[in-house]
């Protein structure tokens, strides 16, 4: 039986992937920071076990990813943040404290993820990471504004983008994913796409990852973005 992690699980994009790859016949490691609130990840039909886990500590992501002995096939870091409102994200009044809060969940936190569970994934039959960005995070999209949220996810970018080419000897492919703009509670009710629409999308581009030096960059649907 192939195995999925997914931090976020409780809520949004990442229970919509937690839904779709147990539906799918996955084990899945589904993480949450308070399972005893997870309620509708609790009830997600399959092979589900919950887990918590508080991205940016890193002792305690250690801890999980002791704790998981078995092979991780697909490996979804999706936990994020968008920041402050947008006078703390604007340049001129920047508020450098949410700054530094909103990289240690996106950046850092994304990335030890990523780091603590590369050797399961490494052990497993289908070798596959996904780092959950956005398209705001793109240099080219670069048109102002969120500046705490755009630096964040530029930053993983790269991270991600350097990860690639290591993670390729391990036989493991690395992309970095926007989910859409997705009606959650980080993306509201206007958003173009439901949940359950972005998640079957990324699960359709994460099956089509291949082990390579330049991780791409893409769309739920497809589409290449640019870095
Ligand atoms: P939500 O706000 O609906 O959910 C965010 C999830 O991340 C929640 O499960 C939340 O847990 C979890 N989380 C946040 N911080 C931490 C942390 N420090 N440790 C562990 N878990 C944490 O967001 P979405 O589902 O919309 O977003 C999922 C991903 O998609 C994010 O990375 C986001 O940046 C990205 N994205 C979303 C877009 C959209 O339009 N919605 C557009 C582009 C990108 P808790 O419930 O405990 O807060």
């Amino acid at each position: 039986m192939p195995t999925a992690l997914i931090t976020g699980a409780n809520r949004g994009i990442g229970l919509e992937l937690t839904r779709a790859y147990a539906a799918e016949g996955y084990k899945v490691h589904a993480c949450c920071r308070t399972p005893s609130q997870a309620n509708e990840l609790r009830d997600v039909e399959g092979d589900v076990t919950i887990h918590a886990l508080e991205v940016t500590d890193h002792g305690a992501v250690d801890a999980l990813a002791t704790e998981i002995k078995e092979p991780i096939d697909v490996l979804i870091a999706n936990a994020g943040v968008y920041g402050p409102g947008s006078e703390a994200q604007t340049f001129g009044s920047l508020d450098y404290g949410a700054l530094r809060d909103t990289l240690e969940t996106n950046l850092l936190g994304t990335v030890k993820t990523c780091e603590a569970f590369l050797p399961q994934v490494a052990q497993s039959g289908e070798k596959k990471m996904a780092a959950i960005t956005s398209k705001m995070g793109s240099i080219a999209d670069a048109s102002g504004g969120s500046v705490i949220y755009r630096t964040s996810k530029a930053a993983l970018n790269m991270a991600m983008a350097v990860a690639a080419p290591e993670a390729k000897r391990q036989g493991v492919a690395v992309a970095v994913l926007h989910p859409g703009w997705v009606q959650t509670d980080m993306g509201g009710p206007n958003g173009n796409i439901d949940a359950k629409t972005s998640a079957a999308g990324l699960k359709e581009r994460i099956a089509g990852l291949k082990p390579a030096d330049k991780a791409p960059f893409l769309a739920y649907d497809g589409q290449e973005i640019p870095w």
